[in-house]
């Protein structure tokens, strides 16, 4: 089932998700909701707030992993940096310079409740940094200076308002 991709301005992105207690079979059902509808919005990641729901989980697919879901997600071992263009499911349209770590560690829980672990680089690891944000009640636009901000939500108002047209969707975390 595809799901509505809450959009800026929605308060479910400002608002810390709460942990995953129970791994039950509507948990499993969710993974897969969030899967197609991270495909159908052709992303490569989707977090719980982005559609609607303030809970610590998100999915995942930088063309490698294949469709992945995880959930109460702990990032460590942040290393190097890099600024690349980064653009959001919620925020459509346009994408920015972003700087994120190179390399991180993200652990957490399959749907089942297994715990598992990955070392990410490059876009992985930009995913993992992105969606853990999300999960905090935090957007990329909220890393950027007020310049870089403000260059961001201009665009989109002149998306939105039918002056511009999207930029095509690259390689970009959303
Ligand atoms: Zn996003």
């Amino acid at each position: 089932m595809i799901m509505p991709i809450r959009i800026l301005g929605d308060p479910v992105l400002k608002t810390p998700a709460k942990p995953v207690e129970s791994f039950d079979r509507s948990l499993g059902k969710l993974a897969g909701d969030m899967v197609e509808t991270m495909y159908e919005a052709e992303g490569v990641g989707l977090a719980g707030p982005q559609v609607g729901l303030s809970l610590r989980v998100f999915v995942f697919d930088d063309g490698e992993t294949g469709p992945m879901f995880m959930a109460n997600p702990e990032l460590s071992d942040g290393e190097g940096e890099l600024t690349i263009d980064e653009g959001c499911l919620s925020i459509p349209g346009p994408y920015h310079p972003t700087s994120r770590f190179e390399r991180v560690r993200c652990r957490g829980k399959d749907a089942n409740g297994r715990t598992y672990e990955v070392e990410a680089e490059g876009l992985l690891a930009r995913i993992f940094q992105h969606e853990t944000d999300h999960l905090d009640g935090m957007l990329y636009i909220d890393r950027l200076d007020e310049e870089g901000r403000r260059a961001v939500l201009a665009e989109l108002r002149q998306i939105e308002l039918g002056l511009v047209e999207p930029r095509k969707r690259r390689h970009a975390p959303e």
